[in-house]
Order: structure tokens, then sequence, then C-alpha cells
């Protein structure tokens, strides 16, 4: 297999997420999206990681969840994870592309995905599961945004060139409008969402990681490059964040 994934992979396991993103959040979503009350929900979580969120999904609602990731190791930790807190029988993981899911049409009360939507690009995202959804149904998704008009040229180089798509929320909303979704709630993730629950726990795996790797050459590019966006991250807190988006599937009757 190839080694940087498997260096990739090897770096982010041990992580409680995968990007940025915390409980409070997830939660903060949740009550936006109108979720709770209800009969038995039927949630598809794309690109879930170790499932971080899945687990919250899981605990808060009533609801069965599929955790969707391309990545068999990170589904094995949700796994051992849903096992630790009693929550299998509400958590069925699923190897998958998210290009490729084979859910019915009208099948799903919500789609959920928490920093992982970039990987097909949130249009492409958002246009090509929307068929998935039950009328009135719900798709909650974060996705690297741009907090402000204008931003330093620096920043705007290193995200341009890692992530042609990012935009401001106004341009993240229309795009979910022009997709045929009402948009129902939008907020920018706090910076704790990034320093505490992502960068500092994964800072605190380098040298363990380097070690393991003998220092080879390939873990030492990862390391640089995650450090580089680290520092990048430290001074432009201001202007780029992830957001969350939340918009529902119109009820047509
Ligand atoms: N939602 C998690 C993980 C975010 S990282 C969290 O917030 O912590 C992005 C995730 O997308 C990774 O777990 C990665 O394995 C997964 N991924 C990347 N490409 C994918 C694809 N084509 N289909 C499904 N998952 C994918």
């Amino acid at each position: 297999m190839d080694e940087q994934l498997d260096l990739l992979i090897d770096l982010h396991v041990d992580g409680e997420r995968q990007g940025p993103g915390s409980d409070d959040v997830t939660r903060l979503a949740i009550r936006l999206a109108g979720l709770g009350g209800g009969e038995r929900l039927s949630i598809v979580d794309i690109g879930c990681g170790t499932g971080a969120s899945t687990l919250v999904l899981a605990n808060d609602l009533d609801a069965h969840i599929t955790a969707v990731d391309l990545l068999p190791p990170f589904l094995a930790r949700l796994e051992e994870s849903a096992r630790r807190r009693g929550l299998t029988d509400r958590i069925t993981t699923l190897v998958a592309s998210m290009d490729e899911l084979g859910f019915e049409d009208r099948s799903l009360d919500v789609i959920w995905s928490e920093g992982a939507i970039y990987n097909i690009g949130f249009e492409q995202g958002v246009r090509s599961w929307r068929r998935f959804l039950k009328p009135g149904g719900v798709i909650a998704v974060s996705e690297i945004t741009w907090l402000t008009h204008r931003r330093p040229a620096e920043l705007e180089e290193h995200w341009n060139e890692q992530y042609s798509d990012i935009a401001p929320a106004s341009a993240k909303l229309a795009v979910l409008e022009a997709a045929g979704y009402t948009p129902i709630g939008y907020f920018p993730l706090p910076a704790t969402c990034w320093l505490d629950h992502y960068y500092r726990p994964m800072q605190a795996r380098f040298v363990p990681f380097l070690e393991r790797h003998g220092h080879s050459p390939t873990a030492n590019e990862i390391v640089e490059a995650e450090q580089h966006e680290i520092s990048l991250y430290e001074r432009f807190s201001d202007y780029v964040s992830y957001g969350f988006y939340i918009a529902a599937e119109p009820d047509r009757g």
C-alpha cells in the first residue's frame, strides 16, 4: 500500500478526531437541526473517521447511525469506542467512498458530515447526497470557511492551493440554496475546536510517530506539513475556520 497513506493513518488513528470539531459543536448543530423528540431517526455520518460525531449522535438521539469511511482502521476504532460505551446496537460501520454511496433514495432523516466533504468538494457532496434524504430531512455538514471578506495573501495562497473550494459562508449557503435545500443554520467553529480538540493532541503524537517510523523522510515530511498548517492557523485564526451548515430538504407534501 501507499507509504504516505499508511503513515497518515498511523498518525491519525489514535486521535479522537481527524479534523477540527468538538462534542459541544456537534450538540449545537443537533439543536439547530431540530433533531430529537421524534421516532427513531435514520442517520448517516459520512467520512466519520474514528467517529467522534457518530458517538455523540448515537448517545444523544433515538437513532440508528450508519458510520461511513473509506479507511477500515478508523472504523475499527469507532467500533471499539461504541463497544466501550454500550452503543453498538445504534451504530453500523460501512467502508465506502462518499462519491459511491448506495443508500436508497428518500431513505434518510439526516445526513451528517464533519470535516470530510472536502474530499469530493462541498457542491458535489451536497448535490449528490440530496436524493438520499426524505422530504423534510436535514443535512448538517462542516466545511472550511473564510470568516472575513478580506484575508492575508499568505493565508489565501495556502488554502487556495490545498482546497480551491474554500469560500465565505454566504457562498456556501448559496450553494445549498442552488442545490435545492433550505438553509436553516450556520455557525463558525470556535478556535478551541482546532487547537484543543485537534492540533494539540496531534502535536503530542508527533514524537512517538516519528520514533515508530525511524524518522523516515516521508514521516518527517508529514509532520512538517502538519506543523506548517498549525503555525498558519495560529497566526490567522481570525480569518479562517470550519463552518457548520445545516439545511433542510423541503417537504413539498
Ligand atoms: N469526521 C471525522 C473525520 C474527519 S477527517 C472528524 O471530524 O473527526 C476526513 C475523513 O474522511 C477521514 O476519516 C477520511 O478517511 C475520510 N475520507 C476521505 N476520503 C473519503 C471518501 N472518498 N469517502 C469516504 N470517506 C473518506
